[in-house]
């Protein structure tokens, strides 16, 4: 018997718009990281995010941050606090600026940063003699943070946000869209993301001069000279109009793929009804809208089965999870960096699985992973 097909956690989902795009950029010549797509698309992402805040097209979601970092001034010995739960991502960025970063644990609700960690953090920080220039904070899985919680910290020690929304562009805090409640705000368009451009980012800027030295910096810092003049270190970090071009088109079809998204969600909501083992990440208050770009479970503690035991169960149909993202400070490269919190995000780790949670997964992939689940339950005499 031939394997079955594979079922991935998150596959691309083009709806149908993007390769007119790409054409117009070909007929007319727009072969370059600039062009009316890329104006369009920071439009198109604009209004979306009904902000009047100004976005600028980027390579990577990485570059976004980095390029958030550059503007606030970090540089060689500060030091930045950032959400420990996370995607290598978020951090690297610090590292790339030569500066520190300090880990903080997360809280169990949100799964992202702990306002308490992160005030303890902060105050820790100032005690020994430095007061971190910046704080990265993370909306994982579509999740938002504790918006006024962190803004609150945020503002007692004057310190701004860098908002790393990479994951949650759509999803919403007291209605207002995330990426637009930090002095900025990054997304991406990776392969994996809610939409996707195959690769590529965005920063969400509080003024036209912020998106102007975004762009400045992300197009090698190249100073206003007939002749290449530069008068500071600059990066190839703006993205292509090629690549613009199926953001617009994805752009048309970003509503449609969160509703599919939150009906995963839904999904297995319906397929762990009654097992107290499992506990399914969902919204837990009525101020937090999530893109649910990933479905996650936690496995409790009491639990007569481990996450890893689920996950290698559904590989032998071929279907792709994930464990949570391991934080940060158990990271080997990153061990030695200062810790704040308890033990939330490790167990975050060693319990939790992210499972299929595309927009374009068929009627038939569904059915294949519920009975899967279900005879996995079924074998832990948990139905
Ligand atoms: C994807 C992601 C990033 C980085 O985005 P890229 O476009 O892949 O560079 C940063 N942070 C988080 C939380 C992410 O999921």
């Amino acid at each position: 018997m031939s394997e079955p097909s594979k079922i991935w956690l998150s596959s691309p989902h083009m709806g149908g718009g993007e390769l007119d795009f790409i054409h117009e950029a070909f007929e007319a010549n727009w072969i370059a990281p600039l062009g009316p797509n890329v104006n369009g698309f920071e439009s198109d992402i604009k209004s979306y995010l009904k902000t009047d805040k100004q976005v600028a097209a980027l390579s990577s979601g990485t570059a976004a941050i980095h390029l958030a970092l550059v503007q606030l001034g970090v540089t060689h010995g500060d030091e930045v606090i950032c959400q420990s739960f996370t995607f290598c991502g978020s951090i690297n960025p610090i590292i790339y600026q030569g500066a520190k970063p300090i880990l903080v644990d997360s809280e169990p609700e949100s799964w992202n940063i702990c306002p308490q960690a992160l005030d303890e953090a902060i105050e820790d920080r100032i005690k020994l003699g430095k007061k971190p220039k910046a704080i990265i904070v993370v909306h994982l899985y579509g999740m938002p943070y504790q918006v006024e919680a962190v803004q609150d910290i945020a503002q007692k020690y004057n310190i701004p946000i860098i908002e790393d929304a990479a994951e949650a562009l759509g999803s919403t805090y007291k209605n207002q869209a995330c990426g637009t409640f930090g002095e900025f705000g990054a997304l991406s368009f990776n392969g994996n993301k809610i939409i996707t451009t195959s690769g590529g980012g965005a920063l969400v800027c509080n003024s036209n001069d912020a998106k102007s030295k975004t762009v400045f910096y992300a197009t090698q810092a190249r100073d206003n000279a007939p002749h290449y003049e530069h008068t500071h270190i600059g990066f190839n970090y703006r993205m292509s109009n090629i690549v613009a071009g199926i953001g617009r088109g994805q752009m048309k079809v970003l509503d449609k793929h969160i509703g599919l998204r939150r009906k995963m969600h839904l999904f297995y909501k319906d397929i762990f009804k009654g097992v107290d083992a499992i506990e399914v990440f969902e919204e837990k208050a009525d101020a937090v809208f999530s893109n649910h770009w990933l479905s996650a479970i936690n496995v409790k503690a009491e639990a007569n089965f481990t996450r890893e035991d689920l996950r290698l169960f559904l590989l032998e149909d071929n279907i792709e999870s994930r464990p949570l993202w391991k934080p940060m400070h158990m990271q080997p490269v990153f061990k030695d960096l200062p810790f704040y919190g308890g033990q939330t995000a490790e167990d975050l780790f060693e319990r939790g699985l992210c499972l299929p949670s595309g927009s374009n997964l068929t009627e038939e992939e569904k059915n294949r992973i519920s009975t899967k689940i279900n005879e996995f339950l079924k074998q832990y005499g948990l139905i």
